[in-house]
Order: structure tokens, then C-alpha cells, then sequence
């Protein structure tokens, strides 16, 4: 008879160790109860279906606008380390300082704070049968991922991104424009200006 509440005590502890994490888990909305924020930005960015698909890769544009989710440990920005802003894919505003970014092992790009509380919004996602929280660019609506609340301090919040929603912009290199023309002019240098003869 002595066994039993130790046995009871064991199942518990089993159970409670069971909860999985990811981007896939269920949690409480991190930002309450409240309404979502509906930030009215004057330089939003709209654009037809047909120049988004012109815009974006197949993968880019399932994720970022029909709310799809790159595979786990697929995106080319999950183990960037370096200095530098992260930007929404499609429009090129500044969503995460590369600060904040972390470690989280789920698979995903993980960061504990957005650069400016105006570039993120968030929105109930009920979708799966989960409770979560969607986050999408204010600026031009594209799904980023969700947000959690088991993420470090000091917010404690895990903001799980796509890696294909976002780019990265190396410190220093802050775009000048919005210029996508490419060609940019080679900039002459000393040695190239010492090989003119005479
Ligand atoms: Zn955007």
C-alpha cells in the first residue's frame, strides 16, 4: 500500500514532462485578452494577388500570404549570428534587431522582441484547434508565424518565424532606397584609378 502514492506521484511527473514545444504548440494568447491592436500605418503597402505571386517564390508566397509554414530547420536565415536587421520579405520594413534573435531549438527563427511594437500586429488564430497567436507585418499584412509566451527574458515572449518571410540585412548595409534596379555603378577604387596610364 505504501507504493501507490509514490507510483501516483511518478505518473504526474511523467505527464507533466510530456508537453511538447514548437512552433505547432498550443499556449495562451501572451498579449491577454485584449482586442488585437488595429494600428492604422499611412504607408501601407497593398498589392493585387497576381503582384505578390509576381513578387515572391512558390514558398514565399504560400507562407507570407496564405499563411503557410516553412519545413522545420529549412530557412536560410535560422543560424544567422551576425549583426543586422531583420526585414519583412515583402515589403522590406524592419521587423527583429538581430539582438534579440535566440536560440530556441524548434527549427524556426526565434526572437524575443520586435525592433518597434508598431512594425508587428497580432491576431487570434484559432485554426488547427489551437489557440494561438498569428503574427502578421502592419505594414503589408504578411503572415510572419506566431508568438509564445515560453521565450527568455527579458520578455518572455518567443516570436517563431518563418525564415522565408524575412531577409537579412547585415549591419551597415541598410538599404539607401528602394531601389531593386540591381546594376549599381562600380564604385572606382584607388588601385583600379593608379592603373590609368599616364
Ligand atoms: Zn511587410
Amino acid at each position: 500500500m505504501k507504493f501507490l502514492p509514490l507510483r501516483l506521484m511518478i505518473v504526474a511527473v511523467c505527464l507533466a514532462l510530456s508537453t511538447s514545444s514548437g512552433c505547432a504548440q498550443s499556449t495562451n494568447k501572451p498579449t491577454a485578452n485584449a482586442a488585437p491592436p488595429k494600428l492604422e500605418r499611412t504607408d501601407k503597402v497593398v498589392k493585387t494577388d497576381a503582384q505578390w505571386r509576381a513578387q515572391l517564390n512558390e514558398i514565399e508566397y504560400n507562407v507570407t500570404r496564405q499563411k503557410g509554414t516553412e519545413p522545420a530547420f529549412s530557412g536560410k536565415l535560422l543560424n544567422i549570428k551576425e549583426a543586422g536587421t531583420f526585414t519583412c520579405k515583402c515589403c522590406d520594413l524592419p521587423l527583429f534587431d538581430a539582438s534579440t534573435k535566440f536560440r530556441s531549438g524548434t527549427g524556426w527563427p526565434s526572437f524575443y522582441k520586435p525592433i518597434d511594437e508598431k512594425a508587428i500586429l497580432d491576431v487570434p488564430d484559432n485554426s488547427y484547434g489551437w489557440s494561438r497567436t498569428e503574427n502578421v507585418c502592419s505594414r503589408c499584412g504578411a503572415h510572419l508565424g506566431h508568438v509564445f509566451n515560453d521565450g527568455p527574458a527579458p520578455t518572455g515572449l518567443r516570436y517563431c518565424m518563418n525564415s522565408v518571410s524575412l531577409k537579412f540585412v547585415p549591419k551597415g548595409k541598410a538599404k539607401a532606397n528602394d531601389s531593386s534596379a540591381g546594376s549599381e555603378d562600380p564604385e572606382p577604387t584607388a588601385e583600379s584609378a593608379t592603373e590609368i596610364q599616364k
